[in-house]
Order: structure tokens, then sequence, then C-alpha cells
């Protein structure tokens, strides 16, 4: 079966680039889901304990019989759950939920800098790194000036930032900020979350010349930009289909193209919260 092309972390670990991501999934419903995924071809999973279902993808884990050298599994520190302490037992909790003994990938989740607790917290992942119970060690929706005070307290660059990102909001100099430090950088809500994107007129050409849909169109063009990407769907046609985007080859003028879609000087296209200021319970 093809698997995902993987990219490598700063820490020398690797992440296949494709994964699949399962925000607003039932937990009972993410045991299926996830074990369709795998059986679509998924390796990589992203999760978080706020999505409550960490259980679920669990169960789907030691249902698989594949091992943890053939997955790769991420999930996410929740904002109350913030600090060093807190963060080390909120760890164990989400471990237990998981049924893993190492994790692949821990993030804190939002960076809250009204809360200012990130840096502890980052310390804290930074200790659960040199226990050996996580792999690798990033975050999620940070600016470049918490990313930069990251690395000039602790020394410790993260390994990937995962971010919005999507043509509409294409993230330039977060992305670029991040390849300058050596920071991978991944997508999330990689589909701009099924709404008007997947019918966009730019989209629909370029799905029509290669002969695919418009959301492998969109994964494709993340994989092209080097993004990581954790498309999430609940249908498995739909998930076998976001799968097969790995054999879309998009040429340079389609990548440029799709480029051309974002939004953010028109101060516009970003769905989600703006990291700058969220501040959320
Ligand atoms: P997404 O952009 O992946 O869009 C998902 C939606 O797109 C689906 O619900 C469905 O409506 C549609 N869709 C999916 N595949 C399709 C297909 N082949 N054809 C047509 N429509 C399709 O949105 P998302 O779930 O917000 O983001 C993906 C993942 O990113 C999440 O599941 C989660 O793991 C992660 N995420 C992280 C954060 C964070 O703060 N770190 C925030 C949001 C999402």
């Amino acid at each position: 079966m093809t698997l995902s092309p993987t990219l490598t972390f700063n820490d020398g670990n690797t992440i296949p680039q494709l994964g699949y991501g399962v925000w607003q999934v039932e937990d009972d419903v993410a045991e299926k889901v996830v074990r369709q995924a795998f059986e679509a071809g998924f390796r990589h999973i992203d999760t978080a304990k706020i999505y409550g279902n960490e259980a679920g993808v669990g169960r789907a884990i030691a249902s698989s019989g594949l091992s943890p050298e053939q997955i790769f599994i991420t999930t996410k520190l929740w904002n109350s759950d913030q600090g060093y302490e807190s963060t080390l037992s909120a760890f164990e909790e989400s471990m237990d939920r998981l049924g893993l003994e190492t994790l692949d990938l821990y993030l804190i989740h939002w960076m809250q800098p009204k809360q200012d607790k990130y840096i502890d917290t980052w310390k804290a992942l930074i200790e659960l790194q040199k226990r050996g119970r996580v792999k690798s060690i990033g975050v999620s929706n940070f600016t470049v000036e918490g990313l930069q005070r990251l690395i000039d307290e602790t020394g410790v660059v993260p390994a990937i930032h995962q971010i919005e990102l999507h043509p509409y909001f294409s993230q330039r100099e977060l992305r670029d900020f991040g390849a300058s430090k050596g920071i991978l950088t991944q997508a999330w809500s990689p589909l701009g979350q099924g709404g008007e994107l997947l019918e966009d007129g730019t989209v629909a050409r370029i799905a029509a010349k290669h002969q695919v849909t418009p959301a492998q169109v969109v994964i494709a063009w993340h994989l092209a930009i080097g993004n990581v990407v954790i498309p999430k769907s609940v249908t498995e046609s739909r998930i076998r289909e976001n799968f097969a985007a790995l054999d879309v080859a998009l040429d340079a003028e389609d990548v440029d193209a799709i480029n051309a879609l974002d939004r953010t000087a028109r101060g516009e296209g970003r769905i989600g919260a703006d990291p700058a200021v969220s501040d959320f319970a």
C-alpha cells in the first residue's frame, strides 16, 4: 500500500506529511473513522484533549493491528492545563486515554498570551521529551513573537507549528519564519472546513484539468508547498479520496494560481480565532 511521504523534524524524527484530523468527532465515532483512516492508508492521527476523543482514537489504535512504530499520533495540551506541573499530569491522563506508552508528538494547543504560562508549559514538554515519554514537541496557534520567546528563553526550537492554513489564508509570514528556524508548518482546517474554498472557480478549474476533486487539489497544494496537512472527514469515501490526493501532481502554474487565492492582504481569510489575542477558558 502507498504510504504518505515523511518530513524530518529538527530533532531528527520524521512525520508523515499527510495525516488525519479528528476535531468535532464524537468519541464513539472516532474509533470507527480512525479505523477507516488506517484502512485507507493514513498512519498519522491528530487529536487533542479538548476534542474528547482520545479514548476512541486509542481504541482504534489498539484494534488496528498496527504497531506503535507504524503509526504517528499527535495530541495537544489544553489551555486550562498550562503550567509546569499541570502539564506533566495532563500528559499522563492523555496517555492513559490513548493507551500509549510513548507519544510521537505533543503540542501546546494555544499560546494564550494573556494567560502567559506558555514558557513554563514548554519547559514541561522539554522535560517529557528528555524522559523519553514523547518523541517530538511542538506548538499550535502561536505568533512569531511567541515562537521567538520560546527559543530565546529555553534554547529549544519547536519541531512543528500547527496553524490555521488554507489557500484563502496561507500564512506566508509564519511559514517563512518557521522555515528560517527549522520549524515545520502544519495546516489545520486545510480544506477551509469544507466551505466556499471547495467551490472556488480556480480550484475547480485545476481539479477538472487533473480529473480529480477540489479537496484533492487543495490537499495536493499543501503537500506541494511543504506543509504537513491533516484533513478531516467522517465519510469513508472522502477519507479515501483525501488520502488519494497523494497521487495528484500539481504543476508550478497550478501552485501559483492557488497561491494567488490568499486573502490575507485584504484582512480576510481567517476562519478561526487569532492566536495573538485569543483567550479561551
Ligand atoms: P478541514 O479543513 O479538514 O475540513 C473538514 C470538512 O471538510 C469536513 O467536515 C467536510 O465537511 C469537508 N470535507 C472533508 N473532506 C472532503 C472531501 N473530500 N470533499 C468534500 N468535502 C470534504 O477542517 P478541520 O476539521 O477544522 O481541520 C482538520 C483538522 O485540523 C482537525 O480535525 C483537527 O485535527 C485540526 N485542527 C486543529 C486546530 C488547532 O487549534 N490546533 C483547530 C482546528 C482543527
